[in-house]
């Protein structure tokens, strides 16, 4: 049989649970989290119940009675033999309850779904008793682009709701519900700043003529991480899913850019070292002019926009323009290579601090690094932007005076399933990376915890480890 989905006040109807064991603790918690005061009945309770809900419902300590069902609503009956749960279920079924015996079927009148709950928005699923895991597995999926402040952004729509009846003619209310919701308004309010938020909408609605304004476009400087799709934000997912358009560089991988609205427009500004598709200025007006238009933009950047992804500025430059401007941050090329390749950064034992060194300055030019503060002992390196200078700044390292033998790992196109991964000396480290050539984005980790990886991963490269005695 077919079932049929109802929200229910719970505070307004009487809800009995009868048992004490764990299956009643799972239901109780169902009811409670969504306001309701069960009241639950068995001769025994246990600890974990008794705890968890002596706050929240009603214990009463004994036998259930058929008086207990006379004007229950709901009633759950957990923890019961079959026999004493038919008998139950016959008395308060009678009694015009709608019963839920656990796990079994035919005597349930009504299930319990699988809940996502975000404060007002309540999203339920059933599988009528088909298969419980896979309602979980859609739950979980549900759950990850529904963003866990959609009931804050509702409360505050249901806040505004006779402003905007009595503001906006009924023709463009829709549209204007649509503009607040997906631009500032919406962006604020799931990014946590209800204040903000509120802010935003009363300035949309007295502005002189809402019902013909131009929507308010915004900017969203996203990171999309080393390249696994996995690794993504579930904010940068669901903003990929509301792009109108997307702005992506180089680094950004095609499996990451298919998760996109399929209608967003995405406009490559490619960006390989010192070899800019389009300059940082182009680029910046680009995101300015779109916005301006009311779009939705993402920029949507390799790793982490703040991290060596010239986020801050974009971040400067839009809102300078008067753009509202977010940024969603991204899993970092160290992090996500140190994962893929179990290279912990940091280690008790090994490295107190790990630094993040850029191997090249602004417009290809080098950079003033003071090599000698980074070549002390129990520290971990990690150099973007380095491969091709890698034998210069091992160099620098060595006459700093860090050890030639200290461990060094590169990894190039970290966290992807191209990944290769190769350890060797400090000393060898200009050497092997020349003869391994590189041609994807390429990390360097330079440290004791280089040596720490998982082995099975990488190539060990040791080209001139008897000379270098001598050197
Ligand atoms: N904002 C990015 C870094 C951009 S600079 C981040 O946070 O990761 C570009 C450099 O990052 C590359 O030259 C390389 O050193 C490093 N990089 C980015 N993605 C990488 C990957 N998947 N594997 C290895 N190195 C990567």
């Amino acid at each position: 049989m077919k079932q049929f989905p109802l929200f229910l006040n719970p505070a307004a109807i009487r809800i009995v649970i009868i048992g004490g064991g764990e299956e009643a603790q799972r239901k109780a918690r169902l009811f409670c989290a969504e306001g309701a005061t069960p009241e639950i009945i068995a001769p025994t309770f246990d600890a974990g119940l008794i705890e968890e809900f002596s706050g929240s419902a009603t214990l009463t300590k004994r036998e259930a009675e058929a008086s207990d069902f006379d004007d229950a609503r709901i009633v759950v009956i957990a923890d019961a033999s079959p026999d004493e749960a038919r008998r139950l279920y016959d008395i308060a079924h009678g009694a015009g309850a709608l019963v839920n015996v656990v796990d079994q079927p035919d005597l349930c009148d009504f299930t319990t779904p699988s809940i996502i709950d975000r404060g007002e928005i309540v999203i339920a699923i059933s599988t009528n008793g088909a298969a419980p895991v896979l309602g979980q597995k859609l739950r979980g999926q549900i759950e990850a682009i529904a963003p866990p402040r959609l009931g804050d952004l509702a409360a505050l729509a249901r806040d505004f709701r006779d402003s905007v009846k009595a503001k906006i003619s009924p023709a463009a209310r829709r549209a204007f519900w649509r503009r607040a919701l997906d631009g500032e308004v919406g962006a604020k309010a799931l990014a946590g700043d209800i204040t903000g938020a509120r802010e935003a909408m009363i300035a949309s609605l007295n502005t002189n003529n809402p019902d013909t304004d131009r929507p308010k476009g915004v900017v969203h400087i996203v990171g999309a991480g080393p390249g696994d799709p996995d690794l993504l934000t579930l904010r940068a997912h669901r903003l990929l899913q509301e792009a109108d358009v997307i702005f992506y560089d180089r680094l950004v991988t095609d499996e990451i850019l298919s998760l996109a609205r399929r209608d967003a427009t995405r406009i490559f500004v490619g960006k390989a070292k010192s070899n800019h598709a389009v300059p940082q200025e182009e680029i910046e007006a680009q995101l300015i002019a779109a916005a301006k238009e009311g779009k939705v933009v993402v920029r949507l950047k390799g790793g982490d926009p703040f991290v060596f992804g010239r986020g801050g500025e974009e971040l400067a430059t839009v809102r300078a323009a008067g753009i509202e401007a977010f940024v969603t941050p991204g899993v970092t090329a160290a992090t996500g290579c140190a994962a893929a390749t179990g290279i912990p950064l940091t280690h008790r034992d090994h490295a107190h601090a790990v630094t993040f060194v850029t191997g090249h300055g602004k417009g290809g030019r080098d950079i003033d690094t003071d090599w000698r503060a980074l070549a002390a002992l129990g520290q971990t390196l990690v150099i973007y932007m380095g491969a091709s200078k890698a034998g210069e700044i091992a160099g620098a390292l060595i006459s700093a005076g860090r050890d030639p033998d200290t461990p060094a790992a590169f990894i190039e196109n970290g966290a992807r399933a191209s990944q290769r991964a190769f350890r060797t000396t400090l000393h060898d480290l200009g050497d092997a990376v020349d003869a391994v050539a590189p041609s994807g984005p390429t990390l360097l980790v330079i440290g004791e915890v280089a040596a720490l990886g998982d082995a099975a991963l990488f190539n060990i490269i040791e080209t001139h480890q008897p000379e270098r005695l001598s050197a």
